[in-house]
């Protein structure tokens, strides 16, 4: 028996949802997010299938990602969003670092020189975020000024990835343009100007600028429960083995300290998959599988390698059939919300350790 997660990746569907994101964008440039194995989806699959699907770029957290997705033959500008320790792999890989820091610039540009080189970079500012980004135009300006180095694009990142302060998107949109206006005004601003995440895709157009760069919404999922309409199709779906059925008494506990009890004659399914699979221990109790096509609530506390549930209701359903954990009406939202999450956890969760298969 094959123990953990098994996840199925629609890549047609993550193509529909590039196509998505390109008409809510009026056919503006995507950059991909395809950072963290791209959502859990796996990187090396899905980019290539942006890429095909003319993604003008894509953007990874870490430079060994950026290197593994050149080793599978990607040909893309390879933004990476966040690391800047690994100079020599930059060049080695061909990547294209994020300046968010003067002392790593300055290194970038020791470097280039050396090379004999001139790296393209993006400049990223913080607007609001408080986590990564140069401080203000003086900051961009001395970045700017350092040999060797090419600024493609200025970029800065929302601190709210789901809307809850539209005000607040305003304020850091109109931070960002000032420092824009500021380096056109010298005609040094760069090409690329982008900030907008799924969630100002999809409701805030002001923020769309020179191009747009999204994660979430690539794996159809958007990063708000409602509100907003987007086509999108979900990319993954996940499944697990039953290992053994069960008829259960009414008034048996189940599974760790007894946290459920039975209140009929009950048929347990159990399932292997546990929170050392990447399956959230918080939906003990809360969440839910479909066994061939019939709601199968979680019983009790999920355990490291297993879970059980109740297969009352499922029809003809039998020992090594499949349970499904996400999809079959399951979303992310579903589980994100049952396990007091968000759907990015879920899947990067999820994806992390499944074994993938891509559709
Ligand atoms: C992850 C990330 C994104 C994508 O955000 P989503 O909410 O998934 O669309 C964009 N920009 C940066 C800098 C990021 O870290």
């Amino acid at each position: 028996m094959l123990r953990g997660i098994k996840a199925e990746i629609d890549l047609d569907a993550a193509v529909h949802n590039l196509n998505a994101v390109r008409e809510t964008a009026n056919g503006l440039p995507v950059i991909a997010v395809v950072k963290a194995d791209a959502y859990g989806h796996g990187a090396a699959e899905v980019a290539g299938a942006f890429e095909k699907a003319g993604a003008s770029a894509l953007a990874v957290a870490f430079v060994s990602e950026g290197a593994a997705l050149r080793e599978s033959g990607l040909k893309s500008p390879i933004v990476v969003l966040f690391d800047t320790s690994d100079i020599g792999g930059l060049f080695d890989f061909g990547l294209t670092p994020v300046v968010h820091d003067l002392k790593t610039a300055a290194a970038f540009s020791a470097e280039a020189r050396k090379r004999g080189k001139v790296l393209d970079v993006h400049i990223k500012v913080d607007t609001g975020m408080g986590r990564l980004g140069l401080s203000g135009i003086n900051d961009v300006l001395e970045a700017m000024g350092l040999p060797n180095l090419r600024a493609v694009g200025l970029m800065s990142h929302f601190s709210d990835a789901d809307l809850t302060d539209m005000e607040f998107m305003k304020l850091q949109l109109d931070r960002f343009n000032s420092i824009r206006e500021a380096l056109k005004g010298k005609g040094l601003c760069p090409p690329l100007c982008h900030m907008a995440n799924s969630a100002a895709v999809v409701t805030f157009r002001d923020s769309h600028l020179d191009a747009v760069r999204p994660g979430l919404m690539l794996y159809g999922c958007l990063p708000f429960k409602e509100g907003a309409e987007a086509a999108l199709r979900p990319v993954m779906r996940a499944k697990a083995e039953i290992l053994v059925l069960r008829k259960l008494k009414k008034g048996q506990p189940v599974s760790y300290a007894r946290t459920f009890i039975t209140t009929r004659e009950t048929v347990a399914a159990v399932v292997a998959v546990g929170y050392a699979d990447g399956y959230p221990r918080a939906l003990s109790n809360r969440g839910r599988m479909i066994i061939n096509g019939s709601p199968a609530p979680i019983m009790g506390r999920i355990c490291m390698d297993l879970t059980v549930v109740d297969a009352t209701d499922a029809v003809g359903v039998d020992a090594g059939d499949e349970a499904v954990l996400l999809g079959e009406g399951i979303t992310a939202w579903e589980m994100a919300e049952a396990a007091g999450t968000i759907p990015y956890e879920i899947l990067t969760g999820l994806g992390g350790k499944a074994r993938r298969v891509c559709a």
